[in-house]
């Protein structure tokens, strides 16, 4: 019998729900911790989960203490972690950019040679600036980097940024991204549970490709069907039923959710009725 898998989970901060939705939606049935208790279990799989600090998953990957963990990509690079990123999971998305207050002559990266910066990820920075030839005076900040220049601390900071609205908020203009992350599994490096690491790895990695897909209906007249077929952005072959009524199809496919928006108006153009879109719980292509 395989060994149960342990898993360390962000117990707070932007990641927490995400993860935690994740877990919920693949179907392991991850139990709520007590209030002040740290660890929990799944009642569907062998994994036990442990509630740290999104900072803290690499190391207690890389150290062993657990088998993997849901992180950001940006925590990794930063502490230079020996880990092995399993999945990307398409939440958490944010990136490391530069920027400086709106009135400052700054245009580019580049034009930070010279100044000083503030970080809170003063290791991708370096390495960053130095592979663009860039010498500036990184400085380090633990939080509310953004304010550092108003503070007379940096002339620039980089930081993280999703929206951007903090950095308008804050009087700042980007110059640009160092790197882009995203929150992401990560496995302990020559762990002997490659294959408990294999299947929560497909398992995970099947609910984050349904997400970005929905399974589409719709009933055109066989004349027309080629029609329909040709503005389908599926990548496989569309599954096409008669029905009942003489000359009528139904058409079966699984389309990017992001494409539904253009391709409604362009189904209804070529004649397809009765249109659905449905959300896919798993999909293992
Ligand atoms: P926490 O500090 O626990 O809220 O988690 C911070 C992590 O969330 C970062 O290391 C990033 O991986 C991710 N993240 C996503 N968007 C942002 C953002 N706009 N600012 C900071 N962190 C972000």
């Amino acid at each position: 019998m395989s060994r149960r898998l342990s898993m360390a989970l962000p117990s707070k901060g932007r990641l927490r729900e995400p993860s935690w939705a994740l877990l919920e939606a693949s179907g392991v049935d991850p139990q709520e911790p007590g209030e002040r208790v740290l660890q929990s279990h799944c009642r569907n799989a062998d994994i036990d989960l442990v509630f740290v600090r999104a900072d803290d998953v690499p190391e207690y990957v890389q150290d062993g203490v657990v088998d993997c963990g849901i992180t950001g990509l940006d925590l990794i690079e930063e502490r230079e972690s020996d880990v092995e990123v399993l999945l990307r999971l398409g939440f958490g998305a944010c990136s490391l950019q530069a920027a400086v207050p709106r009135e400052d002559a700054a245009r580019t990266i580049a034009d930070l040679a010279g100044r000083r910066v503030a970080t809170s990820h003063p290791r991708i920075a370096r390495r960053v600036l130095d592979e663009l030839g860039v010498r500036a005076e990184v400085v380090r900040v633990a939080g509310s980097v953004e304010i550092s220049p108003r503070l007379g601390l940096a002339d620039a900071i980089i930081d993280l940024v999703s929206t951007g609205s903090t950095l308008r908020t804050n009087g700042l203009r980007s110059l640009g991204v160092l790197f882009e992350s995203q929150a992401v599994l990560v496995g302990r490096r020559g762990s002997n549970d490659l294959e408990a690491h294999r299947t929560l790895t497909m398992v995970l990695g099947s609910v984050i490709n349904a997400r970005a897909n929905r399974y589409l209906l719709c009933n055109v007249t066989r004349e027309r069907l080629s029609e329909v077929t040709a503005v389908l952005p599926t990548r496989g072959s569309p599954t096409v039923m008669d029905l009942a009524t003489n000359g009528v199809v139904a058409v079966h496919a699984l389309v990017p959710a992001a494409d539904i928006w253009s391709l409604l108006p362009r189904l209804e153009a070529c004649g397809a009725t009765s249109i659905l879109t449905l959300p896919v719980e798993r999909m293992v292509p």
